[in-house]
């Protein structure tokens, strides 16, 4: 039997890092949900060939202190929460203080970051070795830039699609951050080509409009219901407009974007008998609900959480959708012939 010894943090930082991130989406993800929480208004994302050479993001939130840089780097460090009661109120999207070490195991990291505007630090990780941290000229914020993702792990490299899957995967996860925080101002940019600019004025429909394009913005209607324990708001399209799949649901559950099936089944439902077989509308639904009944300790990326009450909450949803619908008087758009 070969001897049992326990990992390098190294190796079990890359081992780590296999749950959380998948690919260049799921650095953005992290990354952005970082600014979130870190109360920024304006973030800004630049990524070169898809994000697999090159990720910065931008925010102008809270920074981090020159005596804390890097401490956020380690494994299972976190500011968001620190008792078991925390772990059941959790209120920020971050709370694992997984990722900036999972990201730092598997690609080179530069982080830049100020709690004013006089001075910043800078910190370099590269192969999950600690650079000396500088002092340098700063505006508040945190700027991060990772490169050559998955460099030190080849295996995991291999499993990235063309570009331009990457690409979709990435626009479609900043299109629903961007839309779940519609006072945030948001850019993306591929190469110096601008994929999204959203405007962080607060108007979801202005930014679905940013996101979606004026045309199909237009076509929406507002959606809202509240029962005693959840609240929702939105925006569905009108049952003219539609798509070749459930890719343009949004969901939001207190602004953490998530896959519910039920949910999106019970949004469907809301249309009746008034979508083509086959197609399906778009829009984005803000439910609101006590931390309690949300458990969003269930998976690593958080893409799936545990929701009590879930029938209720599906029994609303269809309600705030098939009320916004019915409220339009909608005469079926079949075409006659004359
Ligand atoms: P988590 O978000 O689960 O706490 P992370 O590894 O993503 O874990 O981040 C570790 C810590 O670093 C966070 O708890 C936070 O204090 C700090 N941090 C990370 N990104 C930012 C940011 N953009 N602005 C301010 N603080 C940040
Ligand atoms: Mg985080």
């Amino acid at each position: 039997m070969a001897q049992i010894q326990k990992l390098t943090p190294t190796l079990s930082n890359q081992i780590a890092a296999g749950e959380v991130i998948e690919r260049p989406a799921s650095v953005v993800k992290e990354l952005v949900e970082n600014a979130l929480d870190a109360n920024a208004s304006q973030i800004d994302i630049q990524i070169k060939d898809a994000g697999v050479t090159q990720i910065t993001v931008a925010d102008n939130g809270t920074g981090i202190a020159s005596d804390q840089v890097e401490l956020a780097f380690l494994p299972h460090a976190t500011s968001k929460i620190n008792s078991t009661q925390d772990l059941f109120n959790v209120k920020t999207l971050g709370f694992r203080g997984e990722a900036l070490a999972s990201i730092a195991a598997v690609a080179k990291v530069r982080i830049i970051t100020s709690i004013d505007a006089k001075s910043g630090t800078q910190l370099e990780i590269i192969g999950g070795e600690f650079q000396a941290p500088m002092t340098v000229a700063a505006t508040k914020g945190t700027i991060i830039t990772v490169e050559d993702l998955f460099y030190n792990t080849p295996v995991r490299l291999k499993y990235i699609k063309t570009l331009n899957t990457e690409l979709k995967q990435v626009v479609d996860i900043v299109n629903r951050l961007a839309l779940g925080h519609a006072k945030v101002a948001f850019t993306l940019t591929n190469e110096k080509k601008t994929l999204i600019r959203t405007s962080g004025n607060g108007d979801v429909q202005q930014a679905m409009a940013g996101i979606y394009g004026r045309k199909t913005a237009a076509d929406l209607v507002a959606c809202q219901a509240q029962d005693a324990d959840f609240t929702i708001k939105g925006y569905t399209s009108l049952p003219k407009q539609t798509r070749a799949n459930r890719n343009y649901l949004s969901l939001l559950v207190n602004g953490r974007y998530i896959n519910n099936y039920q949910l999106s089944q019970a949004w469907l439902a809301g249309y009746g008998s008034k979508l083509m077989v086959g197609r399906y509308p778009l829009g984005v639904l803000q439910i609101t609900a006590a931390p309690l009944l949300v458990d969003v300790n269930v998976h690593p990326t958080k893409r799936e959480v545990r929701l009590s009450k879930e029938q209720q909450l599906a029994a609303l949803v269809e309600q705030a959708v098939s009320q916004a619908l019915e409220s339009l008087n909608l005469i079926p758009d079949v075409p006659v012939d004359l």
